[in-house]
């Protein structure tokens, strides 16, 4: 049975953060969401903008009184709100830092009055380039150095997991802190460089998929809707307080392989005849000179599944063909 009723999230207008709330609201739990609309967008928000249990306000984590002011009437925090997209990143560093690291800050502050349960969202990229396969909770971090402005979003990431474990330990304040790997399902957009949504909404267009590098570093990817299920299994679990999870799938596949399957399922789900093409773009061409990609991303996640019995359950090409989906739908809209 779960215990909080009143959610509020920071990033609410977010991919994850709607899709939280979708989740929440269908539940009969209230949301205050919280946006500033930086790459969450208003059409997120649109279908529960009329619910009588959510609360939408437009504002920034940097505000401490109205992050204080929202979190009284909230018994769970889930913070999610945070400079995302590995091109934002390297574009504006600046924002990258500021917001990860003071915006968590006073989230963890605004809860500690009444020791208000926060989640925090962290997140793969924290691993840098460990080579430890399957990267699990306790490895050791490595990370590129700090004139390369990449690293400076798993560093701040790391500062807030710090942050929100100093705050467990000395301010009593209860932290579940998950690391997310890959996250992607319908609503996600191409356009903060997510590379899923993005090849999708090529091969809809008729384009030639962009395939960065030469194709043959991988990820796993997994649907917003099993993150969210862990997620949920996690705040509700008081042994997970104080610790940190990974949360991702655990099929792995190249970003060329990921090429052929996305050309290939949206032939099948729309009917269409023409193949586009796959070309290869130098990463310096595509972020900055001296930029590093992770070379391969795989998480354990025995201590999620131990703790809270969670897996994911759905396997990649079933979650390709929901954002298929959603984005000839939103393309008809
Ligand atoms: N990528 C790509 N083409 C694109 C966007 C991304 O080949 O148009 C690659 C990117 O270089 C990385 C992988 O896809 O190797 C995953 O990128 P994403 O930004 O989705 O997530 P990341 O794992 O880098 O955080």
């Amino acid at each position: 049975m779960e215990k909080f009723n009143t959610y509020f999230i920071t990033g609410g207008a977010g991919f994850i953060g709607s899709h939280l709330t979708a989740r929440a609201l269908s539940e009969g739990k209230r949301v205050i969401a919280l946006d500033n609309f930086s790459t969450g967008s208003i059409d997120n928000i649109d279908s529960f903008k009329s619910h009588p249990y959510y609360e939408f306000h437009e504002g920034s984590i940097h505000d401490l009184r109205l992050l204080k002011e929202l979190s009284q009437s909230a018994d769970i925090i889930f913070h999610l709100a945070a400079a995302v997209g590995v091109e934002l990143i390297v574009n504006d560093p600046l924002n990258t830092i500021e917001t990860n690291i003071r915006g968590t800050e006073n989230v963890l502050h605004a809860a500690t009055k009444n020791k208000t349960p926060v989640f925090i969202a962290s997140t793969s990229e924290v691993y840098g380039k460990s080579e430890q396969f399957p990267f699990k909770e306790e490895n050791d971090i490595v990370l590129g150095p700090s004139y390369l402005s990449r690293w400076s979003y798993a560093a701040t990431k790391l500062v807030d997991e710090f942050l929100a474990l100093a705050y467990s330990a000395q301010r009593e304040l209860p932290v579940v802190i998950a690391r997310f790997f890959n996250t992607i399902g319908p609503g996600q957009t191409g356009q903060y460089g997510m590379v899923v949504p993005r090849f999708i909404q090529q091969a809809l267009a008729g384009e030639s998929i962009t395939v960065y590098g030469d194709g043959e570093q991988s990820r796993c990817f997994c649907h917003v809707s099993d993150v969210i299920e862990a997620v949920l299994r996690l705040i509700n679990e008081p042994k997970a307080y104080g610790q940190v999870f990974n949360i991702g799938s655990q099929e792995e596949i190249s970003i060329n392989q990921l090429a052929e399957r996305i050309i290939s399922l949206t032939q099948q789900e729309t009917q269409r005849q023409q193949r586009v093409k796959i070309t290869h773009t130098p990463y310096e061409q595509a972020y900055r000179p001296g930029f590093e990609d992770t070379v391969r991303r795989v998480p354990d996640t025995s201590k999620v599944e131990q703790l809270v019995g969670w897996q994911p359950q759905y396997k990649l090409d079933r979650t390709i063909k929901d954002i298929i989906h959603s984005l000839v739908s939103a393309v008809a809209a």
